[in-house]
């Protein structure tokens, strides 16, 4: 701690205010945003500098919904808006090294140079990698938690020394998925595999019809339409297969002028004219849910294709469709989306409980919006607050107007009183203390145990919501170092 520091100790919270360095951080959607002094760094050793003196807390790209980036009245290093973003692959080991400030897209491009990819992703990537690792990102199939690829990660402890953990030692699962209680996390090494081109099959079906269809498939997800039937719902099943020779792509609709391709037209624009009509949401969706559609599709995916997994045609979405539309429509741009875990054996059951609670809250004015999104997460993740580290789980997404996040609190509540293992999504579950039951107590000691070893003076100050379910002590007041300028 500098001289100076110990003279003036901290800013009051009027003086930050007043500060005309503070800046506001929001969480993706602005639900969440707090005052921080900015940090950006141009080198690993100015870091190491700037976080013996000072507290701080750790900002990827500021992209997570439920705010866990956000520590009001601190020092927040940001590592999205530095430049540290070396990025160095290694196709002989099949791996590939990245820096705090790399985004998802920089590193799959870098791989894609070496006819290499990810394992598995989530479906937007601007994220930074680290941010998106600790929060245990996923996508879906195997090896659906991206964390699970990481093999090394190098981070600085309280005094700025570095610290590596290898896959194999006992710290490194905890220090892995561990939502800014351990950073900054200055690099890390991931595994990566060979480009693959997928059979991309998309039915609109009913959820009794999905085990026969995804039969064979090596990654599966659907999207549950939430105002269908509940006992049986429409839903929009997704399914991967490696690519076969003499598979084609297909494309099986409908006859023209009938009502079933009528509501297929709405289902696939359902994300534009939810947005335009929302009193709509509910009467359309019972309108399809009537007209029994039946609808598939295959498309046979570009092994070189960053977002296959998502959107199965070439290229990325947002090249094709003009940015106009997505900006103003989408629901990555207008809705507040919230998840956690649940455990694959009971997820229609879960999802079936959503739709009835839902629907009972109409009169409250509150609508579900777009569809409910359910990944399955096939194999068990090795990382103890990984969402499928106790078997394979779904994520389950929901979506709402951003106004009506706290309703999608209250479900998430619901739902948590209602099943047992429901697990958190740290960078979209509102971090709750009922989460503790599903949460091993020894795992929560043991990263509380690496949290103090590594910053025995508390100047890593990690959310307050992650820090009231871990018992995570807040010493001192808090304290800002005056300037913001890049170091
Ligand atoms: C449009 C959109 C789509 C998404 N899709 C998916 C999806 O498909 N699947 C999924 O699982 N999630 C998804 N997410 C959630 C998202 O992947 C996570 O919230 C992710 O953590 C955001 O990364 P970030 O770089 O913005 O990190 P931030 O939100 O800035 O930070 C997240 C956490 O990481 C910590 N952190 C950041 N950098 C470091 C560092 N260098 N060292 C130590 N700690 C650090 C922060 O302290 C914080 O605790 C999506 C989010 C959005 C906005």
């Amino acid at each position: 701690m500098s001289i100076l520091d110990k003279v003036l100790p901290g800013l009051t919270k009027k003086r930050i205010l007043n500060n005309k360095e503070a800046i506001r951080v929001h969480s993706w959607m602005k639900v969440f945003f707090g005052d921080v002094i900015p940090h950006r760094f141009t080198s690993d050793e100015k870091l190491a500098d700037f976080v013996r003196d000072n507290e701080y807390c750790c900002v990827g790209q500021s992209h997570s919904y439920n705010g866990v980036q956000i520590v009001p009245d601190r020092n927040a290093v940001l590592m999205g808006k530095s430049t540290l973003d070396s990025c160095d692959c290694y196709p002989v080991d099949g791996t590939i090294k990245c820096g705090p400030s790399t985004t998802i897209e920089e590193l799959k491009r870098k791989l894609l140079d070496d006819d290499l990819k990810m394992f598995n992703s989530g479906n937007y990537m601007a994220q930074t990698v680290i941010g998106a690792l600790v929060t245990g990102t996923h996508g879906y199939g195997a090896k659906a938690t991206m964390a699970d690829s990481v093999t090394e990660l190098t981070f600085l402890d309280g005094s700025g020394r570095p610290v590596t953990l290898k896959r194999g030692e006992p710290d490194f699962p905890y220090a892995v998925v561990s939502f800014g209680t351990i950073g900054p996390i200055i690099s890390v090494t991931l595994e990566a595999t060979k480009l693959v081109s997928y059979q991309s099959d998309a039915w609109i079906t009913r959820l009794s019809k999905k085990e026969k269809l995804k039969k064979g498939s090596i990654a599966t997800s659907w999207a549950v339409v939430p105002y269908s039937d509940p006992k049986d719902p429409l839903i929009m099943l997704h399914t991967l297969r490696p690519a076969s020779v003499g598979k084609l792509a297909q494309r099986t609709k409908p006859s023209l002028f009938s009502w079933a391709r009528l509501a297929m037209f709405i289902i696939e624009r359902y994300w534009a004219i939810d947005r335009i009509f929302p009193r709509l949401r509910r009467p359309l969706q019972r309108l399809a849910d009537r007209i029994d559609i039946r609808n598939h599709r295959r498309t046979i995916t570009d092994e070189r294709d960053l977002d296959y997994l998502y959107d199965p045609e070439p290229l990325l979405k947002s090249q094709r469709s003009p940015d106009i539309l997505t900006g103003l429509f989408s629901t990555t741009h207008t809705a507040y989306n919230l998840a956690f875990h649940v455990p694959i054996d009971r997820a229609e059951e879960v999802v079936k409980f959503i739709m009835v609670e839902t629907d009972k809250w109409r009169s409250l004015r509150f609508h579900l919006k777009s569809l409910i999104g359910v990944r399955e997460l096939s194999d068990k993740s090795a990382l103890p607050f990984a969402g499928n580290y106790e078997g394979p789980t779904v994520a389950i997404d929901l979506f709402a107007d951003t106004r009506d996040y706290a309703w999608l609190e209250r479900l998430q509540r619901e739902v948590l009183f209602e099943f047992d293992h429901i697990r958190p999504h740290w960078g979209k579950s509102a971090i709750v203390p009922e989460f503790a039951d599903s949460l091993d107590q020894t795992d929560m000691d043991r990263l509380r145990a690496l949290h103090q070893k590594h910053y025995p003076s508390g100047n890593l100050k990690p959310n307050e919501r992650v820090r009231r379910l871990f018992k995570l002590a807040d010493r001192g007041a808090p304290q800002m170092a005056e300037t913001s300028a890049a170091k």
